[in-house]
């Protein structure tokens, strides 16, 4: 297994690369593919590309309830944040976080510069899955869930769960968090799979409510825009109507759940799972502060939400052309996921990365 360019494989030109997996991870690594002529398929189960970065539309509201703002610490992850902020697509965001902890709410200003998806934080994923049509040889299929590989004299095809077949292909790049990624490969790569069950996955319950009328002033006044939690079940609250591009939505809070907590509580339903979210936000606040009740509460629930243990390889491949990449491989965050699929692509067009 390498995570190095293999020489023998055809020219970019010719190489033909399916993609299970239209988050950012897949996003990065089709383009960068594509950018060099190479024909690539992406394929994503859902109704939409985003994965981890998907927002949920509901009547009164958008909300983010997979990653809320990003940093950025690497030159090639900072070229392409610039890019996606000319294009509009991204904007800094929040400028207001704060703390709460037993002592009450203090601010929390670590230094770092945040962006967020503008007007939402799939913006971002759609601009990547857009910009693919400006390639002539690269497609993406939603609603498509691929449920098996087979591997043919001359390349690998891809089964969906229509049993469609699609391919052949030269790599299959394989972008979904390792547990739905060693389903795959299970029967054909044992290393790789064995690399997937090393990053097992915390769960995390992502909550929102939506209100008529703004929140009261509460404790550091009206400003804040997000909160970090020390509460057992309550990791982060954010307000989705200060992020960039949202000032005509209504007041709107993610309520992020702890790992722990989202794991001892993986089989809740999404009803009770966001009722007590709000109300370990409600306990965080002053005992005389009167609230509004929500108009709309709802719960996710992310199984696979973050790796236990992240890798340090960014992405894997082995010989016989099945490739690993994703967020677990280099670190946790978006921008680990953006680079371990540009890097992936970098590697199978045979670049330096
Ligand atoms: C609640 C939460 C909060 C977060 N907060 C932050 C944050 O504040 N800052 C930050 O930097 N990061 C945050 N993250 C992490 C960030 O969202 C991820 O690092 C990043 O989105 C991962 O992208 P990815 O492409 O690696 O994986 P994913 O986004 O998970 O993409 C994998 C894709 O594969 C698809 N798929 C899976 N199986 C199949 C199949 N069989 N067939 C077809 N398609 C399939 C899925 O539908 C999905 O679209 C957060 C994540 C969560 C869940």
């Amino acid at each position: 297994m390498a995570a190095t360019a293999n020489e023998s494989y055809p020219s970019p030109f010719a190489l033909r690369v399916a993609i299970v997996g239209a988050g950012l991870s897949g996003l990065a690594c089709a383009h960068r593919l594509a950018q060099q002529g190479t024909q690539v398929r992406l394929f994503d189960k859902a109704r939409g590309p985003g994965g981890r970065m998907s927002s949920k539309q509901r009547p009164a509201a958008t909300l983010d309830l997979g990653a809320q703002a990003f940093t950025v610490r690497d030159e090639r992850f900072a070229r392409q944040v610039d890019e996606w902020r000319h294009a509009g697509c991204v904007d800094i965001w929040p400028t207001h976080r704060y703390q709460a902890s037993a002592s009450g709410w203090q601010t929390h200003d670590d230094g770092q510069i945040r962006y967020c998806g503008a007007p939402r934080m799939s913006a971002i994923t759609r601009y990547l899955a857009d910009g693919l049509s400006a390639f002539a040889d690269a497609t993406l299929l939603l609603e498509t869930t691929i449920t098996a590989l087979e591997r043919q004299p001359k390349g690998w095809q891809l089964r969906d769960a229509h049993d469609n077949r699609y391919g052949l292909f030269d790599y299959v790049v394989i972008s979904a968090p390792p547990p739905q990624a060693k389903a795959l490969l299970a029967d054909w790569e044992p290393m790789l799979s064995d690399a997937c069950e090393e990053r097992p996955q915390r769960s995390c319950w992502a909550a929102w409510a939506i209100f008529d009328e703004s929140l009261p002033r509460l404790p550091v006044g009206d400003q804040w825009q997000s909160l970090h939690l020390e509460h057992p079940a309550l990791r982060l609250v954010s307000r989705n109507h200060t992020k960039p591009g949202r000032k005509h939505q209504p007041e709107s809070l993610s309520l992020l759940a702890q790992l722990d907590w989202s794991d001892a509580h993986i089989d809740a339903t999404p009803a009770s799972a966001a009722q007590q979210l709000w109300e370990a936000f409600v306990t965080t606040l002053p005992s005389d502060t009167s609230l509004p009740s929500p108009i709309d509460v709802g719960a996710h629930r992310w199984r696979y939400a973050q790796p236990a243990s992240p890798g340090r390889q960014s992405f894997l491949y082995s010989e016989s052309g099945l490739a690993l990449c994703g967020d677990s491989f280099r670190g946790s965050r978006v921008e680990d996921a953006w680079l371990s699929g540009n890097e992936l692509g970098a590697a199978l067009l045979g670049r330096s990365v």
